[in-house]
């Protein structure tokens, strides 16, 4: 008879969730997992990975359209989106058959099915060829989210997509408009206009990417708009009239109303968590608008009831779900893991050009009462930036003017989403400029602008 009681069951196997049921193996707990969809999430089959492979193509595209430059010939350029999205698909699609191996491995019971808590450490999961009970002394729910819809704006994944049509799409857009610049839109946009669609993207904040540093903003919009992007801040698309084959969007932007029509629209503009139909409220576990309320070791106030990632809220970030998921595993098996600390959790936009942030922005550190210390460093100054062919970016850098600690670090450009993780570990570890202005790094590197951008801080820069 199939096993039915767990120490552990965890419903989701998102990032979050398949990684809390490996560790918790790891830790000698019987773990069940249950997911509806497919192993790895969103993360894994439409988040971060296929849009990675998707933008990779993109920026093989335009290095062909570069050749010259590096003395190369290429001729008759040109794509097939199929074959795009093909590899894309494969993509996610050998990732995801790669968590059911790992599960396997380490002896985690898989189920492929829809759950709802039913109280009193009983989980009732349904899956195609029934209902199955199943019970265990911990749940960890990691149900993760969704795309937000805006009355009017909604999707129909024929002129206007969420980003699972985007990610498969039927067309190439030839006038696109994409809603919201955060990191989702942006990469879509980026996508889509490298490949040569007319990119329109309305942002109803100041300006884009709006958890970035001001200064960061403000590069990428005048890189944007270099590649021909239209970008429009302080704008709101009130409404969507769609036609055959076209959509007129009604855009507000300065109290001025305009028209404007496009072939394809992309819908961007938000997450909420799946909270409903798990039997939460029931329970009397809180939740908050659309997202699980939680302590920061991911306690529900309901005993024995966990919850991680997107479904507890900012920032939806794959590496924050699975941290978390490390974290309730251990605190279930009886270690004492430390809580995830917010300024460590770097977010990423693999846009061309990069994007890459951890820890306070200027803004944020000064709000806070920090009265700091900023270096800069462009790509410019960087030989290894120059024969890459990539001059076209800068590291900021934070620093609390009184006792050193590095509060924040703000990139653009070629593969900063790579050299982000070297200032994650100087964050986790506290450190302050005086170890990072003694640290040796390597030449030629785009990381030694890093190390430039402290030395400015502290009016020391070499390069510049
Ligand atoms: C287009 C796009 C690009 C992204 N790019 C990045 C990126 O580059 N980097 C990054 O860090 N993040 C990125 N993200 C965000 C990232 O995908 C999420 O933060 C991450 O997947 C959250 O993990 P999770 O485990 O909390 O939830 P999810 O990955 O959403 O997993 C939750 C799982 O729970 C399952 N589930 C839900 N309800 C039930 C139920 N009742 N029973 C059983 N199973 C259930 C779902 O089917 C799903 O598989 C991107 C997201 C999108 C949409």
């Amino acid at each position: 008879m199939a096993q039915d009681s767990f120490d552990l069951i965890v419903i989701g196997a998102g990032p979050g969730g398949y990684v809390a049921a490996i560790r918790g193996a790891q830790l000698g707990l019987s773990v069940a997992v249950i997911e509806r969809e497919h192993m790895g999430g969103i993360c894994l089959n439409w988040g971060c990975i296929p849009t990675k492979a998707m933008l990779r193509s993109a920026e093989v595209f335009h290095l062909m359209h570069r050749a010259k430059e590096f003395g190369l010939s290429t001729e008759g350029i040109s794509y097939d989106l199929d074959a795009i999205v093909k590899r894309s698909r494969g993509i996610a699609k050998q990732l995801n058959s790669g968590v059911g191996h790992l599960l396997k491995k380490n002896k985690v019971t898989a189920i492929m099915g829809s759950a709802t808590l039913a109280g009193n450490g009983r989980v009732t999961v349904t899956t195609k060829t029934g209902t199955q009970d199943l019970t265990a002394a911990n749940i960890l729910v990691a149900t993760g989210a969704r795309a937000h819809e805006l009355p009017g704006l909604e999707a129909d994944g024929d002129l206007v997509w969420s980003y699972k049509h985007a990610l498969t799409p039927k067309h190439m857009p030839k006038n696109l408009l994409v809603i919201g610049s955060g990191a989702i839109g942006i990469e879509f946009a980026s996508f889509y206009n490298t490949l040569g669609a007319k990119t329109t993207v309305v942002e109803v904040l100041d300006r884009i990417l709006p958890v970035e540093d001001e200064e960061i903003s403000a590069f990428a919009k005048k890189s944007f708009v270099k590649q021909g992007m239209d970008i429009r801040e302080k704008a709101r698309v009130k409404r969507l009239d769609r036609g055959k084959g076209t959509v007129t969007a009604h855009i507000e932007q300065n109290g001025k109303f305009t028209t404007q029509t496009f072939d394809t629209v992309i819908s961007a503009v938000g997450i909420v968590g799946n909270t409903e139909d798990l039997g939460l409220e029931a329970l009397g576990v809180k939740i908050d608008r659309t997202h699980v309320v939680t302590d920061a070791y991911g306690r529900t106030g309901v005993e024995g009831v966990f919850a991680i990632g997107d479904l507890t809220g900012a920032p939806w970030l794959a590496h924050k779900a699975s941290h978390e998921g490390t974290m309730v595993a251990e605190l279930i098996a009886g270690r004492s893991p430390h809580p995830v600390k917010p300024e460590t959790i770097a977010g990423c936009t693999y846009c061309t050009p990069q994007i890459a942030s951890v820890g306070l922005t200027e803004a944020k550190a000064k709000a806070a009462g920090r009265e700091v210390k900023v270096g800069r460093f462009p790509f410019l100054g960087n030989g290894k930036a120059i024969a890459l062919g990539e001059s076209e970016g800068m590291i900021k850098t934070v620093f609390d003017a009184a006792t050193g600690e590095l509060l924040g670090t703000h990139m653009i450009g070629a593969e900063v989403t790579e050299l982000i993780q070297g200032y994650v570990i100087g964050q986790q570890m506290e450190t302050t400029e005086e170890d990072l202005i003694n640290t040796v790094f390597p030449h030629p590197t785009l990381s030694e602008m890093m190390h430039e951008s402290v030395l400015d801080a502290y009016d020391r820069v070499i390069h510049m």
